[in-house]
């Protein structure tokens, strides 16, 4: 089986609520399948020092206060926005939370009613209605989209089923464009905006989401799929998930 090689951007400005864990999960379940598994760091910074983009097959990118979305969103746009780009429409695997989920769209309207320019690859739009709207924070639990669910390597890799739970803290609400698939639809919780029940987008092989957790660690029938078309196999090896099955049946018992 090929190397996971994982591209990730901005680490050190954007890693709330433990988003960093995501990229440990995924090295863990490579590990205990004795799957060839590297992490790359991308900073701000030319792509050019970076001779291995070519190889990233996973990328991943977390969330953070609209501050350090401001520190990194101008090069975001200049240094990065053609790679991702050409990443995302060539069907590679990315997960992008929260904050970076919202500056993979259109705009971030910030809550000081700054705008902030997007990537324009997810087509969505993000407003934070400052004040007026309280934020997006709590447990959330969502029924993940069709696209992934009969997805035939989902139903290979999958041992929970087909919901997903985390964890929210944002003030953004996301509007996805006419079109846009929605990740997940949410079941307990606010999702992108409240409103319309959605939760994240789907381009492609490239997840935005509003879950924190970190989303792996508390799915990893999630991070099984992500690893699985990263290295465009369509199963992996069984691990001892039997802790997690367990406390997941037992979850599913509570209120
Ligand atoms: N600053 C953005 C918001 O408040 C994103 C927050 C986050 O990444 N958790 O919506």
């Amino acid at each position: 089986m090929s190397k996971l090689l994982i591209g990730y951007l901005y680490k050190e400005d954007l890693n709330l609520y433990g988003d960093n864990g995501n990229v440990e999960v995924l090295t863990a379940r490579c590990f205990g399948r004795s799957i060839e598994c590297e992490v790359l760091l991308i900073d701000k910074g030319k792509l050019t020092s970076h001779n291995r983009l070519s190889e990233i097959n996973l990328l991943f990118m977390g969330g953070g206060p609209d501050s350090s979305q401001k520190s990194i969103y101008g090069d975001f746009l200049e240094e990065k926005k053609p790679f991702l780009l050409d990443y995302v429409t060539s069907g590679k695997t990315g997960l992008f939370v929260c904050g970076s989920y919202q500056l993979m769209g259109d705009y971030y309207r910030a809550s000081d009613g700054e705008e902030l320019k997007g990537l324009g690859i997810f087509k969505a739009h993000t407003i934070h209605f400052g004040k007026n709207k309280p934020r997006c924070i709590g447990n959330v639990r969502a029924t993940l989209t069709g696209k992934i669910s009969s997805d035939p390597v989902f139903k290979n890799v999958n041992f929970l089923e087909d919901r997903i739970v985390g964890f929210e803290n944002h003030g953004g609400r996301t509007y996805l464009d006419p079109g846009a698939e929605p990740f997940a639809r949410v079941t307990y919780g606010h999702g992108n905006n409240s409103e319309d029940g959605s939760e994240g987008i789907i381009l492609g092989n490239c997840i935005g989401t509003y879950f924190h957790g970190p989303i792996l660690a508390k799915n990893p029938h999630l991070a099984d799929y992500l690893i699985a078309k990263a290295l465009n196999v369509q199963e992996l090896p069984k691990l001892n998930d039997g802790f997690i099955t367990a406390s997941y049946a037992a979850s599913k018992k509570l209120r």
